[in-house]
């Protein structure tokens, strides 16, 4: 297991050059014409041009993208994590790693709901949310960001246990509803303290996940009044159409559509939430480990499947699992911007696609390629084991 420790981000500058397309995982403007960054410390010092870039002094790396694209790091924003790089739900070891494979540099946890024994006082629970948070924010499996500590809501919680677990550094609830806390009034409640301390919260929506879980129909996700509706397209049943599009309208809450839902259901909702002029509440997540496995390439199906079937355009559909989700869960990667930590994609045209560029290719329902993962301005894998060949991959040269 590559656990590591999450140390200071490396020091000093890279060169990034010969992009030929820069995402900035910003949807109102998803493509940055520019075809170079400056990554200094761990962080984008600068965007531009690479002649311009590359005289703002000694260097000691430059990454050659030779034409390639470059984008933010991809967030899930739905993860059941448990411990380390292991998954009791699957029994497998090396499915972050696998993510970052897929281009992931970012999970949240939707709550340690897999721990053999999980336990359901309320003491317990709260011991469980801030050991997680503490687990994987001292060793990051590898390289990956993973926030976790996210508690379920048990009934009989009070406003000062929300108080308890904010000031021990709990920033997440997990599902609401996958928890004793079932009923929209119940859940208000404990939203709302949760929200008054700071912590953001997600609902279960739609039928039950596993034996044990129950349903969450539409007028508890409205009445409880989450941040998040998690799952909009079900995890994995869904809700009838009809109330995913209401749910759109009457909440003004993120929709979180992700891959082990209903296929035809996330892109009626990617759909009404265009339709809305509300694809900025869209965010993505895969809602992994589950009953259908972990997907290493989850998220990018997801892109592929709302761009190529949903109609939205691939820069934009990119931007709602970056962008979209770094604003909505205030995280400081997710977007092209100086200042951001340097959490970079690095793809292309998986080779031998019928589409003609990158763009084109995921439009067309291909995934894309990938050549290499930065997090925090250091590289954690080079071509991705599990994408198909991405026909350009950067090269790291030495500095100058
Ligand atoms: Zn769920």
């Amino acid at each position: 297991m590559a656990l590591e420790p999450a140390a200071g981000p490396p020091r000093g500058r890279t060169l990034v050059r010969h992009i030929g397309l820069l995402l900035s995982g910003d949807l109102a403007r998803p493509v940055l014409d520019a075809d170079a960054l400056l990554v200094e410390d761990g962080r984008i010092a600068a965007i531009g041009r690479g002649a311009e870039l590359k005289d703002r002094g000694p260097l000691d790396a430059v990454i050659d993208c030779h034409g390639s694209a470059v984008a933010p790091g991809l967030v899930d924003s739905h993860v059941h994590p448990v411990i380390g790089d292991w998954t009791p739900r699957q029994n497998q070891i090396g499915w972050v790693e696998s993510c970052l494979n897929g281009g992931v540099t970012t999970m949240i946890s939707a709550g340690e709901v897999h721990l053999p024994g999980r336990p359901r006082d309320i003491v317990g629970l709260k011991a469980l949310a801030i050991t997680a948070q503490r687990a994987f924010a001292n060793a990051r499996p590898a390289g990956v960001k993973l926030l976790a500590g996210a508690p379920v809501l048990e009934k009989g919680m009070v406003e000062s246990d929300f108080a308890e677990l904010a000031a021990a550094g709990v920033t997440l609830l997990g599902e609401v509803g996958l928890g004793s806390v079932k009923a929209g009034y119940e859940a208000r409640e404990m939203v709302a303290w949760a929200r008054k301390h700071g912590i953001q919260s997600t609902i279960h929506t739609g039928g039950p996940s596993i034996p044990g879980s129950g349903l969450i129909d539409k007028d508890t996700v409205l009445e409880a009044d989450a941040d998040i509706i998690g799952h909009i397209n079900g995890g994995h049943t869904a809700l009838p159409e009809g109330h995913v599009c209401e749910l759109c309208e009457r909440s003004t809450r993120a929709i979180e559509i992700v891959h082990n839902g209903n296929e035809r259901v996330a892109i009626a909702a990617v759909q009404a939430a265009r339709d809305l002029g509300a694809l900025h509440r869209v965010i993505l997540g895969t809602d992994s480990p589950a009953g259908s496995g972990v997907q290493p390439l989850g998220i990018l199906r997801l892109i592929s499947l709302l761009s190529a079937l949903g109609g939205i355009g691939a820069a934009q559909a990119i931007a709602l699992a970056t962008g979209n989700t770094a604003r909505i869960r205030a995280l400081d990667a997710g977007l092209i911007e100086p200042g951001r930590a340097a959490d970079l994609l690095f793809l292309d045209r998986a080779q031998h696609s019928a589409g003609r560029d990158l763009l084109e290719s995921i439009a067309l329902g291909d995934i894309p390629g990938i050549g290499m993962v930065m997090i925090d301005g250091a590289v954690r894998c080079g071509r991705s084991r599990n994408t198909p060949p991405a026909e350009r991959v950067p090269e790291l040269l030495g500095g100058s």
